[in-house]
């Protein structure tokens, strides 16, 4: 079916279903009746945005990254801040990283703590640069955790200090054990589990699942295991292959495959009451993938900034990194500005503008090996992903009308 018979048919649907606000912004002007075909210009991206405005940029918001450490205390299969060193960052460079953030700025700062490592081996550090926070900057700041789970009862307090918690955790114990074992080989799913619990009923806790060869086949199975663990938000995304992972054969994953699977965990997950999200299934409006061209403040150990959590090699000369805090950025920021959506010919032509809003700079670049080109093959399964998406809600709506 092709796209435009998707849309007629979720659009008549959702002509039914819909309330008054829904029905003004889906009006007829999409939908050209005579011929039940929706319009050209129906495939734009109101296709999508129907039923939310594209947020605009927030001046008063921004996200800072703090980068901790390059250290771990996981042995992760497919891990791909292996090459990085031993790294550190010093309090110093933390405290000018969020005094740099709040400087001339009067709005809210999203903290992130999170590393080419686990940032929890650094839990010191982590109360340190909360108490500079909470003193000087109460009120006008947001602190998110991003960890893999591995941390003893000694770390509970400082966490309890962040606003939400994001854990890594690779669905079925045994596949947990097996691809993210503790450092030393040991298995980490009871750990891990247990901290997820522990948070649960204090915090917002969501889920990064990463999937392998190993749970591809198995991704309804993890939905069952984590809502018995009572989480209610997970992200899925493949794994892609490293040197590490190559090294350790972990089974590959075909990416169409995991978006068809992923669709099923998701509305199993739904049934469930879960929100099952992923990186290939842009559905949201927003201005920017991810903020890559704003550009993001990624902060690495050593005080450089990067545009993009994965690209933490510290000095300059890496590609995603524009320069050092408190210094002028180098020639790479007006690169790394200019990859806008708009500026993109494709995305201008793709109903996935206002959503995907130009993708993961990363996969592309390390595909392309050019900022400014897509890979073809990811956009096609984008834009395979939203639509089987969209047209199993049409159809859930046509079953649930029918059935009145
Ligand atoms: S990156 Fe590809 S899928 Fe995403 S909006 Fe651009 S063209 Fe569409
Ligand atoms: S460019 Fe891609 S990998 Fe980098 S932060 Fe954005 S979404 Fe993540």
């Amino acid at each position: 079916m092709s796209i435009a018979r998707e849309g007629v048919l979720f659009i008549k649907i959702l002509k039914m279903e819909l309330g008054n606000r829904e029905k003004r912004i889906l009006t007829d002007e999409l939908y050209d009746a005579e011929n039940d075909c929706l319009k050209e210009e129906a495939l734009s991206p109101h296709f999508l945005l129907f039923l939310n405005p594209i947020p605009k940029i927030d001046p008063n918001q921004k996200v800072v990254t703090l980068l901790l450490t390059t250290e771990c205390n996981a042995g992760c299969a497919y891990c791909y801040a292996g090459n990085y060193g031993k790294k550190q960052m010093n309090f110093e460079t933390a405290k000018m990283a969020i005094d740099t953030a709040f400087s001339d700025f009067p709005g809210r700062v999203n903290f992130v703590f999170f590393g080419a490592g686990e940032p929890t081996t650094e839990i010191e550090l982590i109360g340190e640069i909360l108490d500079h926070l909470e003193y000087n900057y109460k009120g006008k700041y947001v602190a998110d955790l991003m960890t893999n789970g591995m941390f003893s009862e000694t770390a509970y307090e400082t966490i309890m200090r962040m606003d939400s918690v994001c854990i890594s955790h690779d669905g079925l114990p045994a596949i947990q054990d097996k691809i993210r074992p503790l450092k030393g080989g040991q298995k980490s799913s009871d750990l891990v589990s247990r901290n997820i619990r522990h948070f649960l009923n204090r915090k917002p806790v969501s889920i990064r699942m990463t999937v392998t060869g190993l749970s591809i086949g198995r991704l309804k199975e993890a939905v069952d295991y984590f809502f018995g663990l009572g989480v209610k938000n997970i992200s899925m995304s493949p794994f892609f292959t490293t040197e590490k992972s190559k090294k350790n054969n972990v089974l590959p994953v075909d990416e169409k495959e995991f978006v068809d699977n992923f669709l099923d965990a998701k509305k199993y997950g739904e049934e469930l009451g879960m929100n099952i999200a992923s990186e290939y299934l842009p559905i949201k409006p927003r201005p920017s993938f991810c903020g890559f061209e704003q550009p993001m403040s990624v902060i690495t150990p050593g005080g450089f900034l990067s545009a993009c959590w994965e690209w933490c090699e510290v000095g300059e000369g890496s590609e995603f990194v524009y320069g050092k805090i408190g210094q002028k950025a180098n020639p790479i920021l007006e690169k790394i500005k200019r990859r806008t959506p708009e500026n993109l010919e494709e995305c201008d032509k793709c109903f996935l503008r206002f959503t995907c809003a130009g993708g993961c700079a990363a996969r592309h670049y390390e595909k392309t090996g050019d900022l400014m080109n897509l890979d073809q093959e990811r956009c096609e399964l984008m834009r395979y992903a939203v639509k089987k998406y969209l047209l199993s809600i049409a159809r859930k709506y046509k079953d649930e009308a029918e059935n009145k």
